[in-house]
């Protein structure tokens, strides 16, 4: 590879890495092209060089233009602004690090900002909660394949974190005596499952995490975090086993730009696209967890994928569970309100696989309702339309948009629908990426960490509860930022790498953009769905699991027979959409394949030749690596142990509500 001659600083600060022709002038570019799309956030200076690698050194087939690259240095790299990605920074900064956040959305629109009902907290404001209570919840909503030292370090800190939201100005729904509100969740009990149900749900309306997201990125922009704004990260830059920063490109311009970082933390969110009816947005195609995948390291537990209870059937909208929470009634066609018959206790507020299980055998065995008997009606229509104006107001509006009904009057129709990814990007309770070495199962992978969606503590094991998710975010992009605290210095000089480091990046962007083959992307993500959709589903057999691994695989290998049409580099939203088809796959593959592994059902993996939880054989952790388009499977153990002494383990035992 050949590299250029020269490298020139933006801020004149920089070291520079050798890699570049470059002016100044176009590194000052694009300090001025983020500050000008961000205005607010960019008064750090970084270090930028330019470069040029193109088609004369690089050998690329027709198309391939002269790319210009822009190297920058930074201590600490987030890519993702969720909630996950903002948390991080802000530690980030707090702890004075020159930190960069790069992400492919403006950070309010990452998804994130749809989160409805709310996020947990034992705060003890509606009755008396202790946060062993919500551990125990959690523990067992997992189904006991959550890790319970990353349970417990979670729930400990969450009523400081919900605090610390309110301190950041978060706009909480208030009690009467001016309390944060806390509503029902599903899941949740009192007194190790003893109690009744709790009320510890901190909520903002049903705009929960509309109010978070705002609330988190203005907390940013207190802080001297640079944000890269419409920045699609590639690719890791591995050197040596050890992530060294992140291959980005600007959307806007089409210039690539390698990132170094001390410590890189991935908090990219879910894929749910992965399958064709989703709660999730467009844009949650585990970007991250493909960039994990392709570095040779493992995802974990992609088989447990949740389904959500209350899609809206049709469109697949979210009704939030908290309209269960606030008295909601799920009902069959001969008006029954079954979930007494499968959860006695908890009734509808069981936990999510449980519910959706539920809904699924009353509409096999014919009591669906509408035409056709495939989905089930959600009543709200009894409750008072002060506290649905009040406490649902954002769900009856969508309600209204996508189902046409006035939940004052008639039920929603529902269906469970794919909402949430359990598996993901391993890490310990501190946000380390960790990847079995040497006999070590827990082995730390040097300067990568990970939160959020996008990565798997594992705090919600093989079922995760509502509301835990806001929890997981903010907890643990906190705790990814103390971990960088704990082990850097700031401005810490960077090492040498290859000049080319990232190149293979580029390559692969390259080949995807040049791609001639006779399948439209929409066409073959399309495939890709309907096979997850048909083959991964709520109930799982061999058969169906058999017959998804080689549908999958086959559909993987068209990847290469890709049509684009669009080969600029200037806002190709074919190209970004190529890219996140790219990203889809392997997490679609190790889902399915590690599916058909595991030959139990647990949470929400639920096989109907396999009804019960085998406990001696598989409580483990699955570990799914891609390699060469093939998806080969390991297993970690669970840890069945605790941080300290303030809480005891959770043994084992029947999960029922
Ligand atoms: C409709 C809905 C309602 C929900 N309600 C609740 C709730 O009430 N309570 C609860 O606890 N949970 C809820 N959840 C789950 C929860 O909202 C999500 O799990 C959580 O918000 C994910 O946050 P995150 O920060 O990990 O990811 P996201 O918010 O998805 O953010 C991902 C970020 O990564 C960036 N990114 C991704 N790929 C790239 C790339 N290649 N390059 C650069 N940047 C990239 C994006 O720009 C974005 O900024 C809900 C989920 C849905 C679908």
């Amino acid at each position: 590879m050949a590299s250029a001659s020269a490298s020139a600083s933006a801020s004149g600060t920089g070291t520079g890495t050798g890699t570049g022709t470059g002016t100044d002038e176009s590194a000052h570019r694009h300090e001025r092209h983020h500050r000008r799309r961000d205005r607010s956030v960019a008064t750090s200076s970084s270090s930028s060089t330019a470069s040029a690698w193109g088609r004369a050194n690089r050998g690329y087939a027709s198309a391939t233009p002269s790319f210009e690259i822009i190297d920058h240095e930074y201590d600490a790299l987030v890519v993702g602004a969720g909630g996950a990605g903002l948390r991080a920074a802000i530690g980030l900064g707090e702890h004075g690090f020159k930190t960069a956040c790069v992400t492919k959305l403006f950070p309010t629109r990452s998804h994130t900002v749809a989160a409805q009902g709310g996020i947990n907290a034992a705060l003890g404001n509606m009755t008396e909660d202790d946060w062993r209570w919500h551990a125990y919840d959690t523990v067992k909503g997992a189904d006991w394949l959550g890790d319970q030292d990353a349970i417990q370090y979670m729930c400990r800190e969450a009523p400081k974190a919900v605090i610390e939201l309110e301190k950041y100005g978060m706009p909480f729904s208030r009690t009467d005596e001016g309390k944060i509100y806390q509503r029902a969740f599903g899941g949740q009990s009192l007194d190790y499952g003893k109690g009744g149900q709790a009320y510890r749900c901190a909520a903002a309306a049903d705009r929960t995490g509309h109010a978070m997201l705002h609330t988190l990125y203005g907390a940013a922009l207190k802080h001297d975090v640079q944000f890269f704004v419409e920045y699609f990260a590639l690719d890791l830059i591995m050197d040596k086993g050890e992530c060294v920063g992140v291959m980005a490109l600007c959307l806007e311009d089409g210039t690539i730009h390698r990132f170094r970082s001390h410590q890189t933390i991935l908090a990219t969110g879910g894929y749910g696209r992965a399958y064709f009816s989703a709660t999730s947005a467009h844009t949650c195609t585990g970007d991250g967890n493909a960039m994990v995948a392709r570095a040779g390291l493992p995802l974990q537990d992609q088989e447990f994928v949740q389904f959500h209870p209350t899609g809206i059937y049709g469109a697949g909208c979210l009704i939030t569970e908290g309209s269960r929470g606030e008295g909601g009634i799920l009902r069959n066609s001969e008006g029954e309100r079954f979930m007494e018959r499968y959860a006695p206790s908890a009734k509808d507020l069981a936990s999510r696989d449980v519910v959706s299980r539920s809904m699924t055998l009353e509409i096999r065995e014919g009591r669906g309702v509408g035409k056709d008997k495939d989905h089930i009606y959600l009543h709200l229509n009894h409750l008072p339309p002060e506290l649905l104006a009040e406490r649902l107001p954002g769900i009856s509006e969508t309600a209204a948009i996508f189902a046409g009904v006035d939940v004052t009057k008639e039920p929603i129709p529902v269906i469970p629908t794919v909402h949430y990814n359990m598996g993901g990007i391993p890490t310990n309770y501190k946000g380390e990426v960790v990847a079995p070495k040497n006999g070590d199962p827990d082995a730390i992978v040097p300067g990568l960490l990970a939160a959020g969606e996008a990565a798997c503590a594992s705090v919600h094991g093989a079922n995760r509860l509502g509301a835990n998710s806001l929890l997981d975010i903010v907890v643990f992009g906190r705790a990814c930022a103390n971990t960088v605290a704990g082990k850097l210095k700031q401005g810490a000089p960077h090492r040498k790498i290859a000049d080319d480091a990232g190149s293979n990046a580029i390559e692969r962007l390259e080949k995807i953009r040049n791609s001639k083959g006779t399948a439209p992307t929409a066409m073959l993500r399309k495939t890709m769905q309907k096979v997850m959709q048909e083959d991964a589903a709520v109930f799982r057999t061999q058969e169906t699991l058999a017959n998804g691994c080689t549908r999958i695989d086959d559909v993987a290998a068209q990847l290469d027979n890709l049509k684009l049409t669009d080969r600029s580099l200037v806002w190709n939203t074919d190209l970004v959409e190529a890219l996140e088809l790219h990203n889809l796959m392997p997490n679609a593959q190790t889902t399915m394949h590690s599916a058909e592994r595991r030959k139990e059902s647990r949470g929400a993996h639920a096989r109907e030749d396999f009804p019960d939880r085998l406990d001696d054989a598989w409580m483990k952790h699955t570990l799914a690596y891609v390699e060469n388009g093939k998806v080969k499977i390991d297993y970690r153990p669970v840890h069945d142990y605790t941080l300290d002494a303030e809480m005891d383990v959770i043994p084992p035992k029947a999960r029922v509500y």
